[in-house]
C-alpha cells in the first residue's frame, strides 16, 4: 500500500495528446480543490514527448514517475504519428511507461449510472444497475511475448508473428489481486481465457484454478472468450469480477464500456505490486473532438476517484468525487457524447467546472 496523501506526496502529470489536456485541466481542477496543486509535476508523453523529445516517453518523464506516488494520464496518439517508425509511435510509450513502473493489474469497473440507462444501445433491463469489474493482466501476453516481428519465411514470402505467452508467477500475481478484489465485492470472480486452443492459457487456468484454494469464500468460474464476448452483450449482469489475460482484456473491457453509454465515461486503475497506480481515462486521445471542448472528462475525474481509493487509501475523496458526478448527471447535465432530449448540453470545461461547485456539497 502506498498509503495516505500528505504534503511530500508527489503525483506526475502527464496530459499526453488529442483530448488528453483538455480532459486533464478538468480533473486537476478537482486535485486543486482538495489543496493538492503543489503535489503535482507536469511532463510530456506521446506523440507531445515526441515532439519535444523526439521520444514518445521521455528519460525527463519516466524520472518523474518513477518517483511519483501516483501518475495520471490523459490518453495519447494521433494520426499526424502514424508514419513513423513504431518504437517512435505514441502508443509504445505507454506501453514501456506500463512495463517501466511494472503496472501489472489494470481494474476497469463499467458502472452504468441510473441517469444514462438512455445513452446505452443495449435496452434498459438489460443494463440497469450494471457493474461490473473488469480486471486485466498489463505487462504480458502476446503484447511483450518474444519472438515478434515481420521478416520473410523460407518461401520467401512476408510474414507476422507474436508470441502469446504467460509465466506461472505472472498468472498467479494477477490472480491474486483478483480473488483480493472479488472477496471485497460480491465474492463472484470469472477468469476469461482460451484453453481449449491456447497452451498459454491452458496454464493461465491450471494456475488461477490452484490460486482460488486460498480464497475458499469466492467463487471461482471459467469462461471461453468468444462465449464472454457474446455473455457481456446478452447477460452482462451475470458478471462481477472478470479476470483475464491482456489481449482479451484489451477487447472485453473497451466493449463493456460501450455497455454504459460512452467510453467517456469509464475510468481504469493500473497497479503495481504496492498498490502504486497509474490512472487514466480508458478511452484514447480522440482526434476526431480534440480541441472543440466537447470531450466528457468524466472518465478522468472518475479516475482520481480510483487514484484516491487504491493509491492513496482515502475513500472519503473517492466517495465524494463519485458522489459529484452523480450529482452533476442528476441535475440534467451533459456532454456531446451522452447527451439526451430535454438534457443541459454543456462543454469539457463547464463539466468540470460543475464538478467543483457539486464537491462543495458533497
Ligand atoms: P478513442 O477512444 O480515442 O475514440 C473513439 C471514439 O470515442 C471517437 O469517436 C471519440 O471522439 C470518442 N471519444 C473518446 N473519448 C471521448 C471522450 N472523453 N468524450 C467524448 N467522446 C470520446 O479511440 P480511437 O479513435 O480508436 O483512437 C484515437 C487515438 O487514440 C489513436 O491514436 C489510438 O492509438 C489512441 N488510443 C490511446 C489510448 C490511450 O492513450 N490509453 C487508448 C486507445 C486508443
Amino acid at each position: 500500500m502506498v498509503g495516505k496523501i500528505g504534503d511530500a506526496m508527489k503525483i506526475a502529470v502527464l496530459p499526453g495528446d488529442g483530448i488528453g489536456p483538455e480532459i486533464i485541466s478538468q480533473a486537476v481542477k478537482v486535485l486543486g480543490f482538495f489543496g493538492l496543486k503543489e503535489s503535482l509535476a507536469y511532463s510530456s508523453i506521446g506523440g507531445a514527448g515526441y515532439d519535444e523529445f523526439k521520444d514518445p516517453l521521455p528519460d525527463v518523464t519516466l524520472k518523474l514517475a518513477l518517483e511519483a506516488d501516483a501518475v495520471l494520464l490523459g490518453a495519447v496518439g494521433g494520426w499526424q504519428y502514424d508514419e513513423l517508425p513504431r518504437e517512435m509511435r505514441p502508443e509504445r510509450g505507454l506501453l514501456r511507461i506500463r512495463q517501466a513502473l511494472n503496472l501489472f493489474a489494470n481494474l476497469r469497473p463499467a458502472l452504468m449510472f441510473p441517469e444514462l440507462v438512455a445513452a446505452s444501445s443495449l435496452k434498459p433491463e438489460i443494463v440497469s444497475d450494471l457493474d461490473i469489474m473488469i480486471i486485466r493482466e498489463l505487462t504480458g501476453d502476446i503484447y511483450f511475448g518474444e519472438p515478434r516481428g515481420i521478416s520473410k519465411n523460407e518461401k520467401g514470402e512476408l510474414e507476422g508473428f507474436n508470441t502469446m505467452r504467460y509465466s506461472e508467477s505472472e498468472i498467479k500475481r494477477i490472480s491474486h489481486v483478483a480473488f483480493k478484489t472479488a472477496s471485497k465485492r460480491s465474492k463472484k470472480l470469472c477468469s476469461v481465457d482460451k484453453a481449449n486452443v491456447l497452451e498459454s492459457t491452458e496454464l493461465w487456468r491450471k494456475v488461477i484454478s490452484e490460486v482460488a484454494s486460498e480464497y475458499p469464500d469466492v467463487e471461482l468460474s471459467h469462461m471461453y472468450v468468444d462465449n464472454a464476448a457474446m455473455q457481456l452483450v446478452s447477460e452482462p449482469k451475470q458478471f462481477d469480477v472478470i479476470v483475464t489475460g491482456n489481449i482479451f482484456g484489451d477487447i472485453l473491457s473497451d466493449e463493456a464500456s460501450m455497455l454504459t453509454g460512452s467510453i467517456g465515461m469509464l475510468p481504469s486503475a493500473s497497479l503495481d505490486q504496492n498498490n502504486k497506480g497509474m490512472y487514466e481515462p480508458s478511452h484514447g486521445s480522440a482526434p476526431d473532438i480534440a480541441g472543440k471542448d466537447i470531450a466528457n472528462p468524466l472518465a478522468t475525474i472518475l479516475s482520481l476517484s480510483m487514484m484516491f481509493k487504491y493509491t492513496f487509501n482515502d475513500n472519503d475523496k473517492a466517495e465524494r468525487i463519485e458522489n459529484a458526478v452523480r450529482n452533476v448527471l442528476s441535475k440534467g447535465f451533459r456532454t456531446k457524447d451522452i447527451f439526451s432530449e430535454n438534457m443541459l448540453l454543456i462543454g469539457c470545461e463547464e463539466m468540470g467546472d460543475k464538478i467543483i461547485e457539486e464537491l462543495e456539497n458533497v
